[in-house]
């Protein structure tokens, strides 16, 4: 859980509190029901991940940009996946997430996840999102420099993946990497893009698709 008594993440008043309790309550009119969920992003302090200039911005439901031509996500669609691993009464486990970026997710999931695994392929934007993770001190969270189309072999299998950009198909390294009943969710496609849930049941795979969304293309290599 997060400590508030760091430096950061002092002083950050009932305000942002207040906005994000408007924000939860947005999100449960649009359809978000799992309360462990609404009550990670009540917690979180989204305005600390994006830039200063958007503060203001922060608690809307939109995806704003961070750097490097990338994205935070929208607080709806993490929500919803993040949901969508959870529904039945599971557990998420040892989690894996695609895609760091600003770190938000990251921070999201480590409230709801016994672990966090996080990897990101562009440098600078990591050692960001480290920067803004810093004063949250969640130590059931990991950062990594890697190369998501390989997932994470040296710590898998994971109960949960998640991924933040886009794939134009499934990657066979994160399906490899799901342990039994384990589940993975992506945004799949190019131009047009759904989310993807897929689930590892004792004979192979079982396949869902959910709503239609927006995300940053998933790039091969690391920079
Ligand atoms: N999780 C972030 C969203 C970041 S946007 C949030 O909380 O808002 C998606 C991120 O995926 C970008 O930072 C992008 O650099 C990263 N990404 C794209 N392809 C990747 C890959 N192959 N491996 C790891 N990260 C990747």
């Amino acid at each position: 859980m997060i400590s508030h008594g760091h430096p950061k993440t002092q002083g950050i008043g009932m305000t942002s509190q207040r906005t994000r309790a408007r924000m939860v309550e947005r999100l449960r009119k649009e359809g978000i029901t799992d309360e462990t969920v609404l009550a990670a992003l009540g917690t979180v302090p989204r305005h600390l991940f994006v830039e200063e200039a958007l503060a203001s911005r922060a608690y809307d439901d939109d995806a704003l940009p961070i750097s490097y031509s990338q994205t935070i996500s929208q607080p709806y669609v993490i929500a919803l996946m993040i949901q969508a691993l959870r529904a039945g009464g599971r557990e998420l486990g040892k989690v894996l997430e695609i895609g760091t970026g600003c770190g938000y997710q990251a921070a999201v999931l480590a409230q709801v996840a016994a672990e966090v695994y996080s990897i990101e392929r562009i440098a600078p934007l990591l050692a960001k999102a480290r920067a803004n993770l810093r004063g949250l001190r969640l130590s059931n969270l990991r950062l990594k420099h890697a190369d998501g189309n390989l997932g994470l072999p040296e710590a898998a299998p994971f109960d949960s993946i998640i991924v933040a950009a886009a794939a134009p198909q499934l990657p066979k390294a994160l399906l490899q990497q799901l342990a039994p009943g384990g589940r993975l969710i992506l945004p799949l496609g190019t131009s047009e893009q759904v989310l993807r849930l897929v689930e590892r049941t004792r004979s192979g795979f079982s396949e869902a698709t959910l709503s239609a969304v927006r995300f940053v293309p998933m790039l091969m290599g690391v920079e």
